[in-house]
């Protein structure tokens, strides 16, 4: 059985009833070696030619509307919630849940939580679907379960990029259920609680102290370096959800007033082979995905820090202070 739901059958039918003749199909990475299963199955039960970009997609933030305008009737977007964007081209969301069996770990988490009895709970799209069930299991055992919706957020949802729906939860610890750190560091950093990961690709339960002691170690490195640099790239993104000009013309007139050198750059995909060719820039600021910065540095030559790093390199920020970014729309 694979790991996913696909939703293949639900698509199919939804094809049928728009009469869609072209399809374009968007994956995010880890989904995107289902394509070619996918189109096939699309192509053959509808008729309709199907178009799958292979471009990286990490969100809804990304959806190729405008790409494929003009070339397909709708889009089917796998792996994320909507955003509230206007999209050109109908877009079909497949969320993609996960089949994982979280039992175990939820069973693990409840031990470990034994000294909390507030706990609000969180998890990314593809385990949406589980949090009833998780909070009815907590909620046997004697917990009280805190969860509520944030801005364009189902309740319990966190984004890379929004993490309105666990703040002011008044929680004594977090679970987040799912994988990847950068989700449970980012509740860390936004409530300062204790925040426990039933991750269950893995089948374990971490806390989350240790990943956010290195992170902000690396951070502080990154941002001290970037206080020497006297030239700087402020990145904006072309991608739809992220693009974020006014912010980015703010930060520039900042760093002017502030006696350095900015100049904007606007790119679809940031990656440290393109940003080679600006060898006079010292460091960047990017105004883009939150997650570039703080996932993908280890990969760059030079410092690249979100906008409210910058504050701290401008002194309008103290340390203590650290925050992580968001795209709240
Ligand atoms: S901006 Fe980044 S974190 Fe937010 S939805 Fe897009 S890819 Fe995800």
């Amino acid at each position: 059985m694979s790991l996913y739901s696909l939703e293949t059958e639900r698509v199919i039918q939804e094809i049928k009833k728009l009469g869609a003749e072209v399809v374009g199909l968007q994956f995010p990475d880890g989904l995107r070696s289902r394509a070619t299963e996918v189109a096939e199955r699309i192509e053959k039960e509808t008729g309709a030619l199907v178009l799958v970009s292979g471009d990286p997609c990490f969100g809804a933030c990304d959806v190729s509307d405008r790409k494929m305008r003009g070339l397909v009737d709708v889009i089917v977007h796998y792996g994320h919630t909507p955003f509230p964007l206007d999209y050109e081209v109908p877009v079909i969301f497949v969320e993609a849940y996960s089949a994982a069996d979280v039992s175990g770990v939820l069973r693990r988490a409840a031990e470990m939580l034994s000294g909390y009895r507030r706990i609000g709970l969180a998890t990314t799209t593809q385990h949406l679907h589980l949090l009833d069930d998780a909070r009815r299991f907590l909620e046997e055992r004697g917990f009280e379960v805190l969860m509520k919706p944030g801005r364009n957020t189902e309740p319990g949802q966190v984004l890379g990029c929004n993490f309105s729906g666990i703040r002011g939860l008044d929680a004594d610890a977090y679970l987040f259920i799912g994988s990847g750190d950068f989700h449970p560091l980012g509740i860390k950093l936004f409530t300062g609680r204790d925040v426990l990961v039933a991750d269950p690709y893995h089948g374990e339960v971490r806390n989350i102290d240790e990943f956010a002691d290195r992170v902000l170690r690396v951070r502080f490195a990154r941002i001290t370096r970037a206080m020497d640099a006297e030239r700087w790239g402020i990145i904006l993104s072309s991608k739809e959800g992220q693009r974020r000009f006014q912010l980015a013309e703010n930060l520039k007139g900042k760093l002017e007033e502030a006696g350095k050198r900015a100049i904007l750059i606007i790119m679809d995909n940031i990656s440290p082979d393109l940003l080679l060719p600006f060898r006079e820039l010292e460091a960047f600021v990017v105004t883009a995905c939150p997650r570039v910065a703080i996932d993908d540095s280890p990969m760059y030559d030079r410092p690249l820090l979100n906008p409210s790093e910058l504050e701290i390199v401008l002194g309008e920020r103290d340390w203590e202070d650290y925050t992580l970014d968001e795209i709240i729309i």
